[in-house]
């Protein structure tokens, strides 16, 4: 049987992280019934796909490879942050109290689901510590069993480097995602980050 255009759509939506059968059919006949939108999204997505790079040195994405915080004079360049997913850099963007850069690392390490350092972007992890002007490294993975094993991995690679490494402080509840977290929680966590 051949599937025509609307159930491929509402198939699609449904595979979309949060969404169901139910609100993709929802989405998809709200599109349908609203073609201004419909068409509007369809050129946003286009233009989400031709403008968006992934940046070439910290893994965030933006407009410009590298990214807008890579390229600013404004950020420290001494204190680098390594968070599992952009999610994680957007939520410790909006707390507003970190201002160097991260190291994006796409997941993190996991037995149970076979992700292994070279599943993530390692690739160059290292090498940004050559000749760099980072000092200070600020391990923000998850508190999760996967996070916490990612933070040890990352500190054994650093031990050797002449740098001061810490985790966020606790308060951050065993478990959580950061981000879930509320900003205050998170810039306190920030503030308040110790030794690793
Ligand atoms: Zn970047």
């Amino acid at each position: 049987m051949q599937i025509n255009s609307l159930e491929q759509l509402i198939k699609t939506f449904s595979k979309l992280p949060g969404l169901g059968p139910k609100s993709a059919k929802r989405i998809a006949l709200h599109l349908i019934q609203n073609k201004d939108n419909m068409l509007r999204f369809s050129q946003l997505l286009e233009n989400a796909f031709t403008e968006i790079q992934t940046c070439n040195i910290c893994f965030n994405i933006d407009v410009s490879n590298p990214c807008e915080i890579c390229l600013s004079n404004k950020r420290d360049k001494a204190i680098l942050c390594i968070v599992e997913n952009i999610s994680d850099l957007w939520a410790i963007e909006k707390s507003k109290t970190f201002y160097g850069i991260y190291h994006v690392l796409g997941g993190s390490l996991s037995a149970i689901e076979g992700i292994s350092p070279k599943n993530l972007n390692f690739d160059n992890f290292k090498a940004r510590f050559n000749n760099s002007q980072i000092k200070e490294v600020i391990i923000a993975t998850n508190s999760t069993l996967e996070g916490q094993t990612t933070a040890h991995y990352i500190a054994k690679l650093l031990e050797n480097a002449d740098l001061k490494i810490s985790r966020l402080a606790n308060g951050i509840p065993i478990g959580t995602e950061l981000d879930y977290i509320d900003e205050g929680t998170l810039a306190l966590a920030l503030k308040l980050r110790h030794k690793f």
